[in-house]
Order: C-alpha cells, then sequence, then structure tokens
C-alpha cells in the first residue's frame, strides 16, 4: 500500500522537503508519496499525524520542540537535545529521530581549523546544532533576542547571551538559526551588534534555504565566506529518508535523487 508522508510546520509553503522525498521515492522506486500540512496549532501534532494515516513526517519551525513530546520513543540524540524532526511510525508508535544536527555538521565538512561559533538564536534546531557542534569538538555560545529560551542552554553548560548582555569575543564562524529573515526581512540581531560581529568572522552562515536573507547578503557585502542552509536541507533529508524507509537504500543513490530538487527549482 502506497505510504504517505508530510511535513509539518507554519510557514511550511517554502519548504523543499516535498519535492526532495519525492524525487527520491520516485527515483528508487518506493511507493509513497509526500506533502506538506500547515500547522498552526504544535500541540496538535500528533492527532493530526494519526488523523492524516501517515507513515512518516518531518517537523520544522516553529513545531520541533513539541514533536518530541509527541512521540512515544526517542533516540540518543533526540533524548539529549529535546528536539525532533523526523517521525516515523512504527507498529501504531511514534519514534522521534532529530536528523538536523548530523545534517548540518556534514554541511561543514568544508570549512576546516575554525573552533570558535556563535550561535544565533535559542530554538528547536539551535539546540541540536550547539550539542553537536560541542561534541565535535567545537567552543559554541549562544546569542538569542530573549533570556527566556535561553534557559536550557544555561543547564546543558553553554556560555549564553541576550541582546542586553552580550559582549564580543573573538568567533570564527556565526551561525544564524533563528527565524528572521524567513519570510520578513529582519535581522536576527541588531545591526549594531552584527558589525561587531562581521569585524572578527570568518564565516556566516544562515541554515535558511532558497533565498538571500538580509543576515547573508550584509555578510557578504562584508566580505565574509557564506554559506546558506540548502546543504544542510539535503543531508538532513537523507538521513530522514533512511528512517522513512528503515535503511534499505544507499545514502549515495538517495543523495543523488534528491539533489534534482535543487535543479526543479
Ligand atoms: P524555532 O521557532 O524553534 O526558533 C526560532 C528562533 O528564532 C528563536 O530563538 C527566536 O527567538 C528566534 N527569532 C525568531 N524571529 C526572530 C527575529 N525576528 N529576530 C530575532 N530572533 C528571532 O525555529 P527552528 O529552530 O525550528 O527553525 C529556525 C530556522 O531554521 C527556520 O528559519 C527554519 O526554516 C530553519 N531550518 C533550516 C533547516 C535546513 O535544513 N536548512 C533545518 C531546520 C531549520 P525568541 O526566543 O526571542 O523568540
Amino acid at each position: 500500500m502506497r505510504e504517505l508522508f508530510a511535513i509539518f510546520g507554519d510557514p511550511v509553503s517554502h519548504s523543499k522537503s516535498p519535492l526532495m522525498h519525492n524525487c527520491a521515492f520516485k527515483a528508487l522506486k518506493y511507493d509513497a508519496c509526500y506533502t506538506r500540512y500547515h500547522l498552526s496549532d504544535g500541540s496538535r501534532l500528533r492527532e493530526k499525524f494519526f488523523e492524516l494515516d501517515l507513515a512518516g513526517a518531518n517537523i520544522t519551525v516553529p513545531h520541533k520542540e513539541e514533536a518530541f513530546r509527541a512521540c512515544d520513543e526517542l533516540d540518543e540524540f533526540a533524548l539529549k537535545v529535546g528536539s525532533v524532526n523526523t517521525i516515523v511510525k512504527r507498529d501504531g508508535k511514534l519514534y522521534g529521530y532529530n536528523t538536523d544536527a548530523t545534517g548540518f555538521l556534514k554541511s561543514i565538512e568544508e570549512f576546516k581549523d575554525f573552533k570558535k561559533i556563535l550561535i544565533l538564536g535559542a530554538g528547536g534546531t539551535s539546540k541540536a546544532l550547539s550539542v553537536i557542534l560541542r561534541d565535535n569538538g567545537y567552543e559554541v555560545e549562544i546569542l538569542n533576542r530573549s533570556q527566556a529560551r535561553l534557559t536550557p542552554f544555561i543547564a546543558l553548560g553553554f556560555k549564553t547571551y541576550s541582546f542586553d548582555t552580550f559582549s564580543m569575543t573573538n568567533f570564527d564562524i556565526i551561525i544564524n538559526t533563528t527565524s528572521a529573515g524567513l519570510s520578513d526581512n529582519s535581522l536576527p540581531v541588531p545591526l549594531n551588534i552584527l558589525t561587531l560581529l562581521f569585524d572578527k568572522a570568518v564565516i556566516c552562515i544562515d541554515i535558511i534555504y532558497g533565498k538571500e536573507t538580509p543576515f547573508l547578503k550584509l555578510a557578504k557585502e562584508a566580505k565574509k565566506i557564506t554559506k546558506d542552509g540548502s546543504d544542510m536541507l539535503l543531508h538532513q533529508g537523507i538521513k530522514a529518508f533512511e528512517h522513512f524507509t528503515q535503511y534499505r537504500f544507499d545514502s549515495q543513490e538517495i543523495h543523488d535523487a534528491m539533489k534534482k530538487a535543487f535543479i526543479l527549482s
């Protein structure tokens, strides 16, 4: 029977995941279809998942922490970071994974010998990225607009700042994990702070994809090395696909099939 998958988010219309997964299902002759679902109330995720009779799902902004709560079983990393972007149904139970973190790590393999990272934002994706980067030897600090969301990061032992308490040290890499710039033209941090950061940073990464955000535009103007979220998207998608199809395909084959989605639009 044909399996149905979906991505939940708000907004979700920008998501390239349906195209990526459908390209891979087609190329690998896997009988499934992937769609998108605009979900405003994240607390209804589990109910909607069952109502739509999904085999699996991805979860994007701002529901990754709700997705964590919606699962019956969690893998070790998702449990550690409290953020889930991939759900698979098995025997009526929801299994939660986080493929953002490994996807991001894979996407920055090209950058060698950089150690000090400042992450902008303290949402679900920031949590996953900050933990995996620290586990892999990077020094990571977090800067977020609101103080409230920094509490779990403080509990995890990270040095954190809100806009009011920020003090500058030298960072090699700045990563924007906020949704500022996704569906508006706002900057993730005030311009005066950004100017200080650009003074020292070598690389600026925005995990938003499919558009040049104001953050990346300014970084380019400041002659920084820049990167958007397309490679992260691809690599987290490959991992999610492996979970959806229970590792029956070679990851290079999935990669080649999903890559087509980036040519199509
Ligand atoms: P969350 O909703 O969990 O977190 C959003 C964060 O952004 C919060 O820290 C919030 O700060 C901050 N924020 C939102 N708007 C602004 C603003 N105008 N100015 C400053 N800070 C702001 O989102 P996610 O972690 O799920 O996703 C974040 C982004 O990452 C999204 O744009 C998403 O599309 C992208 N993403 C890309 C992926 C890829 O594969 N390339 C994968 C995963 C995510 P506050 O606490 O103050 O509200």
